[in-house]
């Protein structure tokens, strides 16, 4: 999961709302009076509730944590508990569970500590191959129960080289010495000499008195006992949810990446793929699901059953998954006879209605796609109240954080359907990308990732059409470009990775996204056809396998040959030749296309970077960064006509180009399809900007957005000027769709971070109001057509800048909105689309009136769970400008270690200065739970995100010269360089685009100087310049695209 970006709030006029102006009045003086008693006594109370609320969509009480191994030797164990807080954070998890003085803190219950890590390989040889499991277990979870389960396991396998030692995977549960027992095919029971456990690498290793026979069958069993606690929801683990005041629990599954062991012991890497026979012993008035149908049902008296299932077919073993549970489900089966149901708790299961209406129609894409039935009879898929991950691909019994499953038309946004479909498009994919075909190893988890990423749009594409595949370039494209273009990056293809820790590295954004993109890219080389027609072919070739990157380019570059589509010079290279620079080497290119007098065409690629003196992290496996570049483009001669020029590996290339003459616009990487950018010589983007000013419909929506990304990212980078960046927003006025606003306002962060404390602002401000006014004119407030899913996007978009900026009609209605709701508390009038803004600037706007009655709504909505509704109030409540509440958040923020709550109030213009003090008195004693603290870091790093001015860079070397802390020297000089950079960027472009901005705008208005100046000069006193927040992105929050690129699914 991706930390949460933070909603922020705008400190201006005075607050003068002192009760609410629409209802009944009582004098001003008593009635201040007894609102701040009320809040006084509500808050103390109320605040615990907010803070400590058992957020279970979002929130947990404590968490794993694991440090990069090359991280972790670079760190000290402060540091290095610093880095693990902020993994966690970063995960969407809360606090770490033990206290910063120990080296590492523990993965699992508090009474196990993890051990250093082993010296040594952590891969199983190949000496033996297991091929089927007879499981059993029995969780206890009821009523006075201590939360362990008792198991037993029966492991067929397979000899394939000699040796008298057999290594099996377990963590965390304790073998039953007595019960090991290792017989032949014949069932003659083998001696074992010794056995022995090594912890750090979570070996058992059974040493046996002779060698075993090569080729011969052995079946090794025993019985053992473990933990269903797990606090960092990984293993075999309870769960549970609060109804009518009880705690109602379950016992659930996550395997992936390396848990099964904690469930039974096991051959726990991927490629070691077998069948498995499981039996689920429970109490009568449960219920159990596993990964295949229910075969038949024991009576093992005593109130127990003993739930039978069916062989499964061959599988790894992180895709083994069950739950027990007091859950109930509805169903439905496909044409094609898949019997499926949807799972949930029984208050919440008509919320599963719109994932049944989807499923189906989704399952049948892939198989139509693939032409290859889905290999289960049945698919279950459960919402967990408790689950780290976003969604798991267990085959046949798919888990879900809730809030990706469940849909509440009440309460959920456009945003979160879309993300409820894509999740479970995503899950599919991976039936047969990940499940079928898995990567051989984790270096090659794009195979898995990258495909579900990719399908996830096309599959969406085809359940609902008017929700527009193209978002794909938008969303996970340009999103991901903008992390792949520094030098800390990694490959897709990820060498080395062994320990498990290692294995974050494998399940990176770029893994899930990157992959993604670069399979897009894939399907555009090679045409739609042949790559859908390659893709099936894999499939089945490799069914119930595994593969390596080159099976699959392999399958699909036959697939070219077979349809005469290779669309490459085969005397240079090949498809894998092609894709090895795309899969081997982190980054991308920037193409600079010009066009001389003569109209021949130049290009010329780069590495890109945002900052070209970043050191990098890998080298190039080429010697030098460089990639095989399928350029496609089109001129103003004939916006009809597609020309493709390739850069194979090489700097340089000149081509004639059909233009008219040297002025025509050329534009470059159509639809976005090849991942990279493309920059032009300035009349190269004049022309390009003309036309956009002139008639923008003649690109398309997809090169409309990417015109306006490449610009803003080259101007970011100091490649072309930050004016020719902004120039790209000119015509945003005429611009209807979410498609080009989303890239544009997103890019234009920087600059609006840069600016915010400069008398330029206004000027931006103007700029961005006058092109904002004329869509919020256009998009309006009326949000209940259900068929506009994009105009739904822009409207929440527009309406959230223009609100930001100030634009009153956009102010004045989001108060009448919220004024309406208190009127009224049980009909709320806001589109659930709007309502994170509306609730924002209603109480950022508003007094303690508004305060007072978001709170209160919280804590019924807590009682009731509605989660979107406590994450939309949360992120509201804390725009307040009521000092003194923000630092009761802030004491609570601190005493429940929630380093992102820290955060939020650091960007409340008004909190930054109670954060800041805070922390710059206490740096060294910040108050935490179980001696564990929010990451200060983290912290500073937000406060001094807008540090621009030589004040700044004092103000930061004096704060590290009072508060020298070990561990902190690399955050403290990534600091400075930020500031430093910063600093340069404002002497470099403030002059220019203010420049650029009178022209535009004619002139900051009176109104917004005086505005400006009555800011600096109630800001003067605490001596700080700080500026205009910026809110939560709310479709960077709710974006499961966004989102998806962190998570585990
Ligand atoms: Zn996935």
């Amino acid at each position: 999961m991706e930390m949460q970006r933070i909603s922020g709030v705008v400190a201006d006029d005075d607050d003068k709302v002192i009760g609410y102006r629409k209802g009944c009045f009582i004098s001003r003086p008593v009635g201040a009076v007894l609102i701040i008693l009320f809040i006084i006594i509500t808050t103390a109370v109320g605040l615990i509730i907010f803070f400590t609320h058992p957020n279970k969509v979002n929130g947990c009480e404590v968490c794993s944590c694991e440090v990069s191994r090359g991280l972790a030797a670079t760190l000290s164990p402060e540091a290095q508990w610093e880095q693990c807080q902020k993994l966690a954070e970063d995960r969407g998890e809360c606090a770490c569970p033990s206290s910063p003085t120990t080296a590492m803190p523990p993965t699992t219950p508090p009474a196990a500590t993890t051990p250093p890590r082993a010296e040594g390989g952590l891969r199983l040889n190949r000496t033996l191959i297991p091929s089927h499991y007879n499981i059993e277990l029995k969780p206890y979870f009821y009523e006075g129960d201590d939360f362990g389960f008792d198991g037993s396991v029966e492991i067929h396998l397979t000899c394939e080289e000699k040796t008298n030692v057999i290594v099996l995977h377990i963590n965390f549960i304790t073998i039953h010495e007595e019960t090991v027992k290792i017989h032949d095919a014949m069932g003659n029971e083998l001696k074992l000499a010794s056995w022995e456990e090594d912890k750090s690498r979570h070996f058992l290793k059974l040493h046996m008195a002779e060698d075993l026979n090569v080729s011969s069958e052995y079946v090794v069993k025993m019985s053992y006992n473990g933990t269903l606690i797990h606090p960092d929801w990984r293993g075999f683990y309870r769960s549970s949810y609060v109804k009518d005041n009880q705690t109602k629990w379950l016992v659930t599954t996550q395997f992936q990446r390396t848990h099964a062991r904690k469930a039974f012991p096991c051959f726990d890497e991927p490629s070691f793929k077998a069948t498995y026979s499981v039996t689920m012993v429970r109490k009568a008035n449960y219920s159990s699901i596993g990964n295949m149908e229910l075969l038949n049902t024991e009576d093992r008296g005593g109130g127990w059953h003993a739930d039978v299932y069916k062989k499964s077919i061959k599988m790894s073993t992180y895709l083994v998954a069950f739950v027990v549970s007091d859950f109930t489900y509805k169903e439905n089966t496909t044409s094609r006879g898949t019997y499926m149901r949807i799972w949930a708790r029984p208050d919440q299961i008509d919320l599963v209605d719109y994932a049944l209406e989807v499923s189906g129609a989704i399952m049948e894409f892939f198989e139509d796609y693939l032409d290859s039935k889905y290999p289960l009879n049945k698919t279950d898929q459960i919402a967990i109240p408790d689950f780290a991950a976003g969604a798991m691909e267990n085959w046949g019994l798919v888990t879900y954080r809730l809030g990706r499953l469940l849909y509440d038309p009440n309460y959920s946004t456009m945003a979160q359907k879309r993300g409820i479909a894509e999740v479970i498009a995503h899950e599919f994919a991976h039936s047969w990308f990940g499940n079928l075909v898995t990567c051989d190893w984790w270096d090659d988890t794009w195979l898995n990732e990258g495909f579900a990423r990719f399908f996830q749009y096309e599959a969406i594409e085809r359940v609902h059409p008017t929700w527009r595949e193209l978002q794909y370039a938008v969303r996970t494209l340009q999103f991901i470009m903008g992390k792949d273009g520094t030098g800390a990056s990694q490959p897709i293809f990820v060498e080395g990775i062994e320990h498990h820790d290692d294995l974050l590295k494998a399940f990176d954004t770029i893994t899930y996204n990157k992959g993604g993109s670069v399979i897009r890219m894939m399907k555009f080389i090679l045409t739609a056809e042949t790559f859908r027609k390659g893709l099936g072919k894999y499939v089945d070739k490799f069914a119930y396998g595994t593969t390596v990157h080159n099976d699959l380019y392999a399958v699909l570059e036959q697939q070219a040959k077979d349809d005469g589509m290779v669309r490459w010079d085969d005397s240079v290279t090949n498809f894998t030749g092609i894709m090895d620079t795309w899969i081997e080497q982190m980054g991308y290119p920037v193409v600079k296309v010009t066009v001389d007098q003569n109209t021949n065409m130049h290009l010329k690629q780069e590495h890109f970077l945002f900052d070209e003196n970043d050191t990098l992290s890998y080298q190039s496996p080429f010697g030098s960064y460089i990639w095989d570049v399928p350029v496609i483009y089109t001129t103003e001669a004939d916006p009809s006509q597609e020309s493709a020029v390739w850069l194979y590996r090489e700097q340089e290339k000149t081509q004639v180009i059909p233009a008219k003459n040297s002025q025509d616009w050329l534009l470059a990487n159509i639809y976005e399809q090849g991942f990279f950018r493309v920059n032009y010589d300035a009349a190269g983007w004049g022309s390009l900007f003309a036309q956009l000013n002139n008639n923008h419909t003649v690109f398309s929506i997809e090169n409309r957005a990417q015109i306006v990304d490449d610009a803003l990212s080259l101007a970011k980078a100091g490649i072309v000027d930050e004016v020719s960046g902004l120039s790209a927003t000119e015509y945003m006025g005429e611009e209807d769709e979410w498609l080009v606003w989303y890239p544009a306002t997103q890019a234009l962060t920087y600059i609006d971070l840069m600016l915010r404390d400069t008398v330029t602002y206004g000027l931006y401000q103007k700029y961005m109001l006058a092109r904002l006014a004329i869509q919020y004119g256009r998009v309006g407030w009326d949000d209940s057509n259900i068929d506009e899913h994009m105009e739904k996007y822009q409207r929440e978009v527009v309406l959230r800048h223009a609100c930001r900026h100030r634009h009153k009609p956009c102010l004045d209605k989001a108060s009448e909105l919220f004024a309406q709701w208190m009127l009224d508390p049980s009909n709320n009038p806001i589109s659930p689309n709007l309502r994170r803004l509306v609730y924002c600037n209603a109480i950022r706007n508003g007094g303690a009136t508004e305060w007072e009655f978001a709170f209160n709504k919280y804590t019924e909505y807590n009682e009731a769970y509605i989660a979107s509704e406590l994450t939309y109030l949360r992120d509201g409540l804390v725009c307040t400008r009521e000092p003194w509440i923000i630092k009761k958040h802030l004491d609570y923020a601190l005493s429940i270690v929630s380093t992102s709550s820290v955060q939020l109030l650091a960007q409340n213009p008004v909190g930054y200065q109670i954060v800041w003090d805070y922390f710059s008195d206490n740096w060294y004693n910040i108050p935490g739970r179980d001696n564990v603290h929010v990451n200060r870091g983290s912290v500073l790093t937000t406060l001094t995100e807008g540090f621009n001015t030589e004040y700044h860079l004092n103000k930061l070397h004096d704060f590290i010269a009072a508060h020298p802390t070990n561990g902190y020297n690399a955050t403290y000089t990534s600091l400075i360089e930020r500031t430093e950079k910063n600093i340069k960027w404002m002497q470099k472009n403030k002059t220019p685009i203010e420049n650029y901005l009178n022209t535009k705008t004619g002139g900051a208005s009176a109104q917004q100087s005086a505005s400006y100046m009555r800011i600096k000069e109630e800001r003067a006193p605490r001596g700080e310049l700080y500026g205009i927040e910026e809110e939560g992105d709310q479709f960077d929050n709710d974006n499961i695209e966004v989102n998806l690129g962190l998570l585990e699914l």
